[in-house]
Order: C-alpha cells, then sequence, then structure tokens
C-alpha cells in the first residue's frame, strides 16, 4: 500500500459510495482496482465471493487474478469474481437458468452458429450481407435491452418490422436449441433483475462490491446490469478513461461516464494525473495528439521519468521491408540492451497486418506470440472438438450435432439428416435423442440408421464417462474416441503441421486443468466464451496484437506499424465520421510504450496485383516534432535542436511569470 500516491490511496479506501476514477492512461487505474481489492479482503474482511471485478477481456481478467495472487495468499482469495460482463452474465444464467426458461447445461452459441441460424430465417440464395445485417440489427436490439416484442413496438419501417419477426423467430429456435447467445448473456440477467425486485436484492446480498475496469468500453446493457447488480447503494468503484474509449462501433457508449454521475448523484470522482508508466517524450506526444479531439474531461497528466529517447519515426518501401526492419531491431535492443522478447509488441490496425511480420520474425527465428481474438475459436479442429463438447453438455444442442456427426466424416449424409429432422420434429426430440432411438430409425434405410445409431451409443458412452471426470479429461477422451484425432492425422501432410494443430487442441484441454470439477454443463460454455480472448501462455516470445487487444497492457518497446492514411486512420472509420476513434486508438497504442517507441509507415502497398501510393498518417504530423526522430536525421544534431527549443520556452515561461 505504501506504493500508492494520495489520490490512489483515497481511492482505494473510499467504500462508503458509488467511486468513479476518470484518469489518463498508465495512471494506476488498474492498480487501484487490484490494491483495492486487496484492501477489502484483508482490511475490511469482506469475504472474496462477495467481490466481483469485471475485466474487457478474459485476458485482463487473467492478468489481474495473477497480479491479486501475488497481493495476497491463495486461501484468502478463494472465491472472489474477476470476470468479464459476459462471463459474469453466464455465471448468473447457470444459477438462475429456471427463471430464463433454460434448461440445464444450456449453450452459447457462437457468432457462426447465430449465423446459421439466421441464414434459415432468410430466403434461400439471400446474400451473406444479409444475415450480417439481421445479425447486427438484432445485436443491436439485444444490446439496447429491446425484447422481440419491445421491438416490434418500435419498429417505425417495413424493414424494421422484418426485423422484429425474425428477432421473435431466432429467438424461437434458440429456445428449442436450449441456447443462448453472446448479447443474451447480458440482456437476459438485465431483464430477470428488473423484472423481479426480490431477485436483484438477493443477487446484491450475493455480491457486495462491484469494481469495473475499463469502464468507458461498457455498452448499455452492460450498465444496467452493473447498476442494477449495485443498487442504490452504489456499492461500486469504476475506473476509466474517456479517451481510451475504443469500441464505439461494437456499441459501448462513452456517455455511460456522464450517466453514472446523473444516477448516481453522489457519485465522487477521483482524477489521478501521475503517469508511471511512459517516458516523458511519449507522454508528451500522447497528450500533444489527443489534445486534437474535443473533450469532456480534461485530464492533466505528468511523469516523473526522464524525457526517454526520442520517438522513431520509419518511413519504409512497403509492409515487407517495414516488417524486415522491426525484426532487425528487435533482434538488435534484445542483444545489445538487455531487452528480453517479452519486452517488445508489434501493434498493428487490421489482423492481415500480421502476416509480414511474423515471416520477418520467423526469418530470424525470433520467438513471437500472436494474440488472436476470435481466430483461435475459428478454426476447424477447435471448432469441432468444442461441437462434441457441447452435444455432451446439452443434448438438446442441434447445431452442435450437425457438426460434430460430420467431424470426423461418417456414413451419414446430408439427406438422412434432413429426414432425421424431421422424425425428431415430429417426436419431439433433440436430434441426439432421436438419434439413438430404434423405432424412429427403423423408418431410415439400414445403412443411415446405423450410422446414427453408432454415433449415438458413442455419444451416450462419454457422456457416460463424464459424469464422473474432471472437464480436461472429458477433452482427451472424447478427441481420441470421436476419431477427431485420428482424422486430423490423416489430414495432415506431414508431422509439424499435425503437431500445431493438435497443440490447439491441446491448449484446450490444458485450459480446462484449471476449471476442475465445473461439471460438463459449465464447461462447453466457458469454452464458448473463451473464444473472446487469448488462451495458453505467451512466455518469452515478442508479443504482436491489434492495437484492439493492447488496451491496458504495457511494454517496454513497442512498434506500430502501418501508420498510413486508410489504414490508421482506417478509410472505414473515416467514412463514417469515426476520426476521433481513430485518434483514440493511436492515443492508446502511444500510451503501451514504456520506454521505446517506434511509429512505421511504408510509401506503397500491393493490393490484387497493383501497387498503391500511400500517405503516411494524418496522426505523424499531430506529434511534437521536437520529440520525433525521423529516417536520416541526425539524433546529435536532434539533441541540439530540441534543447534549442527547450531553452526558448524556458525563456517564455520566464517571461511570463514576470521573473
Ligand atoms: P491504462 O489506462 O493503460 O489501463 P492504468 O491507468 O490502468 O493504465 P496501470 O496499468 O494500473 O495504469 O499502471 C501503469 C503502471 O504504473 C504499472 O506498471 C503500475 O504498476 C505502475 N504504477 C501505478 N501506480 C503506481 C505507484 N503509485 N507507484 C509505482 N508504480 C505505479
Ligand atoms: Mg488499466
Amino acid at each position: 500500500m505504501s506504493q500508492l500516491n494520495p489520490p490512489q490511496a483515497q481511492a482505494v479506501h473510499y467504500t462508503v459510495g458509488p467511486l468513479l476514477v476518470l484518469a489518463g492512461a498508465g495512471s494506476g487505474k488498474t492498480k487501484v482496482i487490484t490494491e483495492k481489492i486487496a484492501h477489502l479482503i484483508a482490511d475490511r474482511g469482506l469475504a472474496p465471493a462477495k467481490i466481483a471485478a469485471i475485466t474487457f477481456t478474459n485476458k485482463a481478467a487473467k492478468e489481474m487474478r495473477e497480479r491479486i495472487g501475488k497481493r495476497l495468499r491463495a486461501d484468502r482469495t478463494e472465491g472472489l469474481n474477476i470476470c468479464t460482463f459476459h462471463s459474469l452474465g453466464l455465471r448468473f444464467l447457470q444459477i438462475e437458468h429456471a427463471a430464463a426458461g433454460l434448461r440445464r447445461g444450456f449453450s452459447i452459441f457462437d457468432s457462426d452458429d447465430s449465423a446459421g441460424l439466421l441464414k434459415e430465417l432468410l430466403p434461400k440464395g439471400a446474400k451473406p450481407d444479409a444475415v450480417d445485417a439481421l445479425r447486427g440489427l438484432i445485436s443491436r436490439a439485444k444490446n439496447d435491452g429491446l425484447s422481440p416484442e419491445q421491438a416490434a413496438e418500435r419498429a417505425a419501417s417495413p424493414r424494421e418490422h422484418e426485423a422484429a419477426e425474425a428477432y421473435a423467430e431466432y429467438q424461437r429456435r434458440l429456445a428449442a436449441f436450449n441456447a443462448v447467445d453472446f448479447d443474451d448473456l447480458i440482456r437476459l440477467p438485465v431483464a430477470l433483475l428488473e423484472a423481479d425486485a426480490e431477485r436483484a436484492a438477493a443477487w446484491r446480498e450475493r455480491l457486495r462490491y462491484l469494481l469495473v475496469d475499463e469502464y468507458q468500453d461498457t455498452n448499455l446493457t452492460q450498465y444496467r446490469l452493473l447498476t442494477l447488480l449495485a443498487g442504490p447503494r452504489g456499492a461500486f468503484t469504476c475506473v476509466g478513461d474517456d479517451d481510451q474509449s475504443i469500441y464505439a462501433w461494437r456499441g459501448a457508449n462513452p456517455e455511460n461516464l456522464d450517466q453514472l454521475g446523473k444516477d448516481y448523484p453522489n457519485l465522487k470522482v477521483i482524477p489521478l494525473e501521475q503517469n508511471y508508466r511512459c517516458t516523458r517524450r511519449i507522454l508528451r506526444a500522447a497528450n500533444t495528439l489527443i489534445a486534437n479531439n474535443p473533450h469532456l474531461h480534461v485530464k492533466k497528466l505528468w511523469s516523473e521519468h526522464a524525457e526517454g529517447e526520442p520517438i522513431r519515426v520509419w518511413e519504409c518501401r512497403d509492409a515487407e521491408h517495414e516488417a524486415e526492419r522491426v525484426a532487425a531491431e528487435i533482434s538488435f535492443l534484445q542483444q545489445t540492451r538487455k531487452f528480453a522478447w517479452s519486452d517488445f509488441a508489434v501493434l498493428f490496425r487490421g489482423n492481415f497486418q500480421s502476416r509480414a511480420i511474423e515471416k520477418a520474425l520467423q526469418l530470424l527465428k525470433i520467438p513471437y506470440h500472436l494474440s488472436g481474438g476470435t481466430a483461435y475459436l475459428d478454426r476447424g479442429e477447435v471448432k469441432d472438438l468444442l461441437a462434441w463438447l457441447r452435444v455432451l453438455a446439452n443434448p438438446d444442442d442441434d447445431a452442435a450435432f450437425l457438426r460434430a456427426i460430420g467431424a470426423p466424416k461418417r456414413d451419414v449424409g446430408t439427406a438422412t439428416l434432413a429426414r432425421l429432422a424431421e422424425l425428431a420434429r415430429h417426436a419431439g426430440l433433440p436430434m441426439s435423442r432421436a438419434a439413438g432411438r430404434i423405432d424412429l430409425l427403423k423408418q431410415l434405410p439400414a445403412r443411415a440408421a446405423s450410422g446414427l445409431s453408432e454415433f449415438a451409443t458413442l455419444v451416450e458412452q462419454l457422456r457416460d464417462h463424464a459424469r464422473g471426470s474432471e472437464p480436461a479429461e472429458v477433452c482427451r477422451q472424447t478427441l481420441e474416441r470421436s476419431g477427431l484425432l485420428a482424422a486430423l492425422r490423416a489430414q495432415c501432410k506431414d508431422e509439424s503441421g499435425f503437431q500445431r494443430r493438435r497443440a490447439n487442441l491441446d491448449e484446450l484441454s490444458s485450459w480446462l486443468e484449471g476449471a476442475k470439477g465445473s461439471g460438463l454443463d459449465g464447461l462447453a460454455n466457458q469454452l464458448t466464451l473463451l473464444g473472446h480472448a487469448d488462451r495458453g501462455e505467451a512466455g518469452e516470445a515478442v508479443r504482436l496484437m491489434s492495437l484492439h487487444a493492447s488496451k491496458g497492457l504495457e511494454f517496454r518497446c513497442v512498434f506500430v506499424v502501418g501508420c498510413e492514411e486508410g489504414v490508421l486512420p482506417h478509410e472505414a472509420s473515416m467514412e463514417e465520421g469515426r476520426l476521433d476513434e481513430e485518434r483514440r486508438l493511436m492515443y492508446v497504442a502511444i500510451t503501451r510504450a514504456r520506454e521505446q517507441l517506434v511509429l512505421s509507415h511504408s510509401r506503397q502497398a500491393r493490393k490484387w496485383g497493383e501497387v498503391h501510393r500511400l500517405e503516411p498518417s494524418r496522426f505523424l504530423s499531430e506529434l511534437p516534432a521536437e520529440d520525433l526522430l525521423r529516417d536520416g536525421e541526425d539524433p546529435a544534431l536532434h539533441a541540439e535542436v530540441k534543447q534549442e527549443r527547450t531553452r526558448a520556452r524556458m525563456g517564455a515561461i520566464a517571461a511570463l511569470l514576470g521573473d
């Protein structure tokens, strides 16, 4: 505790009412949360199970768990809830499933599953764009907290009416599958808490104190969940930075910062002004850049650190050249300056940009770890295994059944499956159960029937086995006995390819090691949620990630590649008038760096075989020139110019003070 500065300490100790810590990057907001959790447990005697800390990603939750682990002994944190809004919602629904009209073991549909459902609702031959558009509309309605009925009432145009109808039908089908989608994980708890004051009171008793990190990126339903759980007493601490709001495109609502003050007139706001992360140059660059955005809350941010080295701006020929320079520089700093591989991060705007970097790092044998967003769960082998686990956990999950029965391929064709679906519907059974009913299978050709019953028997055996086993063990058994592993081996051209894809699957089961005894029904859901996160240890390796994924993290040395008009700021964002958000993204990127920052751009890019000219990002010209070192500039000369300017500035200030 001794390390906290006075406003930080004040924020940690303030528990008599709702609190918002509104402060810039690297000022110790996340530190306030971890210290406050320790304080509540160790000094206030609050049971860990009564505290919920909500982070923006699973990865951040994991980091926070580690930070707390260092502060308190493991037996003192038992039961502590460190989660995301989604995993909190999942926990809520696992307890309240009956009230939400769900049966135990319900499934979570990921966005692919949802898209599959929606496709069936649209006329045959509808474009993927139409599915996406519909999914977007339904998701928007859900995030605004609207039920299908409410959406129908509000629909103004024929198009909105159609969407509301599709929404209603989509919900009916989800219910038939005993499933929810990601948005429901928040919307349903909100609806249940709003409808039932007693239930809300019970939950407020269950969770006595809430802490929310990255508050600026909550959306409307998340905000409602927070206020419903916190209740009128407002037992919460939110920390955030409006300059780091970078998810408005996904429905996050920075106005929630002001809403909090309206809903809780006794809200205490504590600013933090000292940055502990960055050198002065880096901080000055960040402050100067973000000053170009309009501001509701003006924040000061200063640092006691040294000036540090100038920020380097590289002009490269193209992305390959840029990647080579990044790799060479990393290698150089690692060898000459005692940097560890994990001290480096390479940040990019779009995932496609990682390929060139990966190639260059591979060439120099530099270990790296690419944070995948949802890419991990999109891998075929992972989805196949997940489908099996979902079938085991939830016999009603027809979508999972359809995927599992085709993985690996067996003697059951689509015509058979269509026929089975019909028989199942008539019998009022889910497909996985119908497949095990001899009386129904009699109506099918012998070969098809035997293929189905074989599958059903295997599922039944695995399910029996699962009841008494640890989740990780279930995962391993399923992988073997389903034939997935053998199929994967047969599919891969070489051993290293097989090992790589196998490692993806092992990652699933190793993650499950931590989920001991959580039962099969919770398991598949946890896995689906995990798709939003990074799994596995990054270890001693250079970090590669998108700008969005870097939020909240810090590194000694940061490279931001692709600082070009159209990339950063992104073309689509500019067209949609979201330049401010792109600038905040750049602000987030710059403030990840503790000591060294390199911003690079290319002169040209190849697109569909044609060479395009690229212009450097406008954000580069918004940075203080005296803190930058451009290609070809002499560092020694640079220092002189800098000194000159500082002297001039000091003179001006002295004159102002009348000195
Ligand atoms: P961001 O806005 O990027 O999420 P943040 O405000 O959450 O940043 P933290 O990550 O909590 O900031 O802290 C930034 C760094 O400063 C961390 O390395 C943290 O350990 C350090 N730090 C925070 N407060 C103090 C302090 N009082 N004394 C020393 N170091 C501190
Ligand atoms: Mg933080």
